[in-house]
């Protein structure tokens, strides 16, 4: 006879609605028989891009561009640079935009902000992940010539006698923008000359993510944390979680369940990223309940 176990899924965890919308649009077109192709991997989740692979799509680059069969290209939630659109329109490819309109709005403005920048005087900064496709994206509408900061504390790049127009990949921690742009205000106030605009770009269902994630880990006695091995938002909504509860472990899939955890007195809670989808967090829990029955 099996234990009785409360085994809950975080109702604030699964697809953001930016990635939910690419991957309907990207499932809507592969039932229209054409060929579709992926532009990048969908979501760093190396699961859910199996489970689209195996619908049918295939993973390109913008190098596979010439010698593509006909088909549909996606665009992917984080986007692409200008360079990107130029080069399809160039090999005349069918482009289908799934850019998540956050990050299409964002871009705009930092496209505009460009346009008008007095470059003697002004300067624009990106807090990015380097290599982020997002950021590529975003760092493209400057045509590379934004100042990409990586590490908040790591402020050398910014020449203080300019202007600062900041802004923020979507997915970066909103903790650590705040730390950045304390960092600059400081800068901003030695040198009264220096201007400063901080644009929070920072997703909304990003800044709530950890207050909410906060409360789930500490309602539960040990939480299974699932994302992919690749998402830098996985590995840093995991290590918040540990934080708040040490018994939190993290898996890539269903596989990864050690039996061993359900051992343990109390009750799980489970969690993931942005880009880990629900059916995989259903799939960890109907997984760990046939496990709770066994003991
Ligand atoms: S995190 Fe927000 S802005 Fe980024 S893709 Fe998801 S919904 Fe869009």
């Amino acid at each position: 006879m099996g234990k009785d176990k409360i085994i809950e899924i975080d109702p604030s965890a699964g697809f953001c609605f930016g990635v939910e919308n690419a991957i309907q649009i990207a499932e809507e077109n592969m039932n229209q028989g054409s060929p579709v192709y992926g532009l990048g991997h969908m979501v760093h989740n190396e699961v859910e891009i199996g489970r689209l692979d195996q619908l049918g799509m295939k993973t390109i680059s913008v190098m596979d561009f010439p010698d593509l069969s006909p088909g549909k290209v996606i665009i992917r939630a984080h986007g692409e640079p200008p360079s990107t659109y130029a080069l399809a329109q160039a090999h005349k490819i069918d482009i289908i935009d799934a850019t998540c309109p956050i990050v299409s709005n964002l871009q705009k403005k930092i496209y505009k902000q460009h346009r008008k920048l007095d470059r003697e005087k002004e300067q624009i900064i990106i807090f990015g992940k380097e290599g982020h496709p997002e950021t590529i994206g975003l760092m493209g509408q400057t045509r590379g010539e934004a100042i990409l900061i990586t590490d908040p504390n790591d402020i050398s790049a910014i020449d203080r006698r300019k202007t600062i127009f900041l802004f923020s990949q979507t997915t970066m921690d909103p903790d650590q923008f705040e730390v950045l742009e304390e960092n600059i205000r400081k800068i901003t106030q030695v040198s009264e000359k220096t201007k400063f605009e901080a644009n929070c770009s920072i997703c909304g269902q990003m800044k709530k993510r950890k207050p909410e994630l906060r409360n789930f880990a500490s309602k539960h006695d040990l939480i299974i944390f699932v994302s992919g091995a690749k998402s830098s938002n996985g590995a840093m909504l995991y290590n918040f979680c540990k934080q708040q509860n040490k018994f939190t472990f993290w898996i890539h899939s269903v596989e990864d369940i050690d039996p061993e955890w359900l051992k343990m007195d109390g009750s799980i809670g489970i969690s993931g990223a942005t880009s880990t989808p629900s059916w995989q967090l259903k799939q960890v829990k109907e997984q760990l309940e046939a496990l709770a029955k066994e003991l």
